[in-house]
């Protein structure tokens, strides 16, 4: 450790035999009572590419094989994910701690707008508030046994996700993006950030990847050629899914029955979920 050593990783350049064992010692243990297996976070460059949608077919994904499924939605100024599950009623709480919802399939969530009196309440908070406030889906719920919780994290590398990068075990990230993203800067920024905490990258979802006309079958690059395999061998990553824009998808979310969407588009990072 050098003598100038202010523990903060993060932003520290210096080659430091240490780092690990301190980015490690910063973890937190969840509240008692919560037996979390597996933390996956979902990150993407900018807000609006489907993040939230690519969280919850995961998420769907993985509890139609039987696993014990949570959400921890820490988008808290855009929270998408009650609305997508159709839950609407307020989170209840008991002397053991917050108690997330639960969605028709049985997928555990908990959101800020599961918290307050009016969804429509815009959040004008400080980042470190909402840091707080994940700190505290993390450590003030009741999460009970869970094999996979998946981070619908804010997106960009600001505030937030270092808290949940610093203070959650996450097992790796997901990296959501869409065609017309400058995707190269935006999978290097990531997987910068995710090499600087030690996190490994996981899988890379190209969301919004094409469209499928209705009348003719043919398949529409709308937003242009994708990159995503070409990036996804240079940075070594395995795993990767292209979602269509499915006009059914937008639907299924305003009604708040994403779970009834099929589609086999997440099978291959399932697959490799089941085996870390
Ligand atoms: P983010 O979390 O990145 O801000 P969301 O997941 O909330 O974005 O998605 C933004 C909007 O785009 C939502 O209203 C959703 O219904 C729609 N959407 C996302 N992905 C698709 C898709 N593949 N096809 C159709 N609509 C989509």
């Amino acid at each position: 450790m050098s003598e100038s050593c202010n523990h903060n990783c993060a932003e520290c350049k210096t080659a430091c035999d240490d780092k690990e064992k301190i980015l490690a010692a910063m973890k937190i243990p969840p509240r008692e009572g919560s037996h979390i297996k597996h933390v996956i976070g979902v990150v993407s460059g900018k807000g609006g590419v489907g993040k939230s949608v690519v969280t919850s077919l995961l998420a769907i994904a993985i509890n139609r094989r039987g696993y014990q499924t949570a959400i921890l939605d820490a988008d808290v100024t855009g929270p998408s994910i009650p609305q997508a599950f159709g839950l609407h009623d307020k989170a209840k709480s008991d002397a053991n701690g917050i108690l997330p919802e639960s969605s028709k399939g049985g997928i555990k969530v908990m959101s800020l707008n599961l918290l307050l009196d009016n969804t429509t309440d815009a959040v004008i908070w400080r980042g470190p508030m909402i840091a707080g406030t994940v700190k505290q889906f993390w450590t003030e719920v009741n999460w009970g046994d869970v094999d996979y919780m998946f981070v619908d994290m804010p997106p960009g590398t600001g505030d937030v996700p270092l808290t949940v990068f610093q203070s959650l075990p996450l097992d790796g990230v997901v990296i959501v993006t869409s065609p017309q993203q400058l995707v190269a800067m935006i999978v290097e920024k990531a997987a910068n950030m995710a090499k600087t905490m030690f996190v490994p990258i996981l899988a890379l979802v190209e969301n919004m990847s094409y469209f499928i006309c209705p009348n003719c079958g043919e398949k529409a690059k709308i937003f242009g050629e994708s990159h995503l395999d070409q990036i996804a061998v240079k940075h070594q990553i395995k795993h990767i899914a292209k979602i269509p824009i499915d006009p059914a998808i937008a639907a299924a979310c305003d009604k708040g029955r994403i779970e009834e969407i099929k589609g086999v588009w997440m099978d291959d990072i399932a697959d490799m979920l089941e085996k870390i």
